[in-house]
């Protein structure tokens, strides 16, 4: 039941309040995603996008609080809006995401400001909840919740490439991430209202998805179904083979997937189905079993080799890009150097790295081994340089090849020239005149020869319309 901390009962006819609106968005894709959907429905409502944050009527910041540097950093600005709504308080306050989740009512006795705290389930019902605050209520929003699904068209950043959820939430327990206690359990959309999004973003234009999950290769778990060979009717692998075919769009990826639960079937789909793009975001953490086991990621470094090899011998082209987290704790130096060691061996295109940061409730953080920052500091800076030197070395490959790249608006730095990525998702920048006149758009796929290569994006001259290099 979502609680209504304080304010007059429910039937008093709402104020008209709805002015401009701004969102801050902190972390991960599945908050964009989530704070895409927000707008959509805060436009829906009649708001309107407002220029800035000081000045907006209703401040929305969409959290997260998978390091403790990205929770802190919305009390700086929750400091600032607190005292705006203390002059006007018409200002509507509003904490989303998964800071929101971990804190719940607490965040009211530090910022007695807020008029709504919403945990991620909530992220849809955000109408239903505004009515409320609307009323004069104050509301926190964190019981577990099904999430529904969502008829509002999201306001989406891109007209070209778009986020679709296919589940929500975690069922692992990974001792250091703190995302299944504030994202829930896991909870996958139907294949049919995937694809029917999907067909809907096509007529908008959109040309590219990228189909999203904290743990995309659990998707379907707890969907409902066995094959007649006896397994689940509904996996990742299935779902691709569903949404192929949707007419309009030509790129399709998915992220973020699982070592665990990575099949030999997901990877020949992904070589057969030409409109899946050669690019598997998958997260490894650690180059070390010990410390592997200790965050019970539930693999091996050599089960995350073979995965990886055998993605490279069915698309030998294939980019491949992970997470890693340095200074675990306990994690020695020789441990940590096996991580190098694995980045070296298995040439990633893009790695992001992270030190440990000890969260709230999760089991590691209260562990007695914990790394000075020193070390944290240390090691991220050496691995940091070393994936920059190895991305370097992935894209010299591109050097004089003809890439094809979706392009997906202006350079912000130049505004001759498109920006996108190639099917590997490699930013690439070129020039929209291919000197025919004939401009290439957003949207448009290009072929461009690659002139110029850096760690982590190329530039290249794009080829005319119908020009065969
Ligand atoms: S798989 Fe592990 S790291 Fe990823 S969201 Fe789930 S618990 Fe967190």
């Amino acid at each position: 039941m979502t609680a209504t901390v304080s304010g007059p009962p429910a039937d008093q006819a709402p104020s008209a309040r709805r002015g401009s609106y701004w969102i801050t968005t902190f972390g991960c894709q599945m908050n964009k995603a989530d704070s895409e959907r927000m707008a959509g429905i805060l436009e829906a409502m009649g708001y309107r996008p407002g220029s800035d944050e000081h000045t907006a009527d209703l401040v929305l910041y969409n959290t997260c609080t998978i390091r403790d540097n990205a929770e802190q950093k919305v009390y700086s600005y929750l400091g600032r809006q607190a005292r705006r709504k203390r002059i006007n308080p018409a200002l509507t306050l509003v904490v989303a995401g998964c800071v929101a989740q971990q804190e719940g009512e607490s965040l009211l006795r530090r910022v007695p400001e807020l008029d709504l705290v919403m945990g991620p389930q909530h992220a849809n019902r955000l109408e239903a909840l505004l009515t409320r605050v609307e009323n004069g209520q104050q509301v926190v929003a964190t019981e577990e919740h099904h999430i529904l699904e969502d008829i509002t068209a999201a306001r989406r950043d891109s007209a070209v490439c778009a986020w679709v959820n296919v589940i929500y939430g975690c069922n692992e327990h990974c001792t250091y991430c703190v995302v299944p206690a504030v994202r829930g359990r896991e909870q996958s959309r139907r294949p049919e209202a995937i694809r029917a999004e999907m067909a809907e973003l096509a007529a908008r234009g959109f040309r590219e998805i990228t189909l999203l999950g904290q743990n995309i290769d659990a998707y379907g778990r707890d969907l409902p179904g066995i094959t007649s060979e006896g397994r689940r009717a509904h996996t990742l692998t299935d779902l691709l083979h569903a949404v192929h075919d949707v007419r309009g769009i030509e790129r399709i990826r998915f992220a973020t997937s699982h070592p665990r639960y990575f099949t030999d079937r997901l990877i020949d789909a992904c070589a057969d189905l030409p409109r899946v793009c050669e690019h598997f975001h998958i997260p490894f953490q650690s180059g070390d079993d010990e410390v592997l086991r200790a965050m019970a990621r539930g693999y091996t470094v050599e089960r995350y080799r073979r995965i990886i090899d055998r993605i490279r011998d069915r698309i030998p082209d294939a980019a491949i890009s992970a997470d890693v987290i340095v200074a675990f704790p306990g994690e020695t130096d020789t441990q940590y150097r096996r991580t190098l060691d694995l980045i070296e061996a298995i040439g990633f295109d893009q790695v992001n790295t992270a030190a440990y940061s000890p969260r709230p409730g999760t089991p590691a953080a209260d562990w007695p081994d914990q790394l000075p920052e020193a070390v944290k500091v240390e090691r991220l800076r050496e691995i940091n340089a070393l994936v920059e030197k190895v991305a370097g070395q992935r894209s010299a490959r591109y050097l004089g090849r003809r890439e094809q790249v979706l392009a997906e608006g202006l350079n912000p730095r130049d505004p001759s020239q498109l920006m996108g990525r190639t099917r590997t998702n490699r930013l690439t920048f070129f020039a929209a005149d291919p000197g025919d006149g004939r401009l290439h758009r957003p949207g448009d796929l290009v072929d461009v020869v690659i002139e110029a290569v850096r760690p982590f994006s190329l530039s290249g001259r794009p080829l005319g319309r119908g020009e065969v290099r």
